[in-house]
């Protein structure tokens, strides 16, 4: 079964010149789901992680049952107040536009093995912060894992310090 025919391209979401990659016909499919899981289990061979921890807010759906599979905690990453305990926060830039985002302060232990999980590497700025996040609370990532990633916007680059993966790559 191949899982890129569950990929939807919407040209021009959320704005003019993007071309948005919908996951959600994935997330419908239990026998894509399970086959897209399989592919970024398997692409950590057998190492041991302690969390996970997703991107808001697409990086939820696979991230939680990454974290279900490998028997880790789950830790979000989110966009301002929207965590309600102390948190710490890094600013990033997207494909369209810039914010930052939060962590619970606690969320990880000094020395937790850590998978970075999100749907899309684009220009990597999203899973740059998410990885100071971690560090800044003292967290060893293992490795960043992505749904698919977009080669044209260069997005390793910018966390070429860390293990990469990507199931699908355009
Ligand atoms: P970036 O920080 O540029 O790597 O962007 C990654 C984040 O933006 C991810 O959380 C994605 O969900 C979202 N994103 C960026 N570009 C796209 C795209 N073309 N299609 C779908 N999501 C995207």
């Amino acid at each position: 079964m191949k899982i890129e025919k569950y990929i939807r391209d919407i040209q021009g979401f959320p704005k003019e010149g993007i071309l948005f990659k919908d996951i959600t016909p994935l997330l419908i499919n239990p026998e894509a789901r399970t086959n897209c899981l399989k592919i970024l289990v398997d692409s950590l061979e057998g190492k041991k992680i302690d969390k996970v921890v997703g991107a808001e807010s697409r990086g939820f759906f696979l991230g939680m049952l990454l974290a279900q599979e490998l028997n880790a905690g789950f830790v979000p990453v989110r966009k301002p107040k929207k965590l309600p305990y102390e948190t710490i926060s890094a600013f990033y830039e997207l494909e369209y536009g810039s914010d930052s985002l939060e962590m619970h302060i606690d969320a990880i232990k000094k020395g937790d093995r850590v998978l970075i999980h999100d749907d899309v590497l684009a220009t990597g700025g999203t899973a740059k912060a998410v990885c100071e996040l971690v560090e800044k609370l003292g967290g060893e990532i293992v490795q960043c894992n992505f749904l698919m990633e977009l080669t044209f916007l260069n997005g390793r680059e910018k966390i070429k310090e860390y293990p990469v993966f990507a199931a699908l790559t355009y």
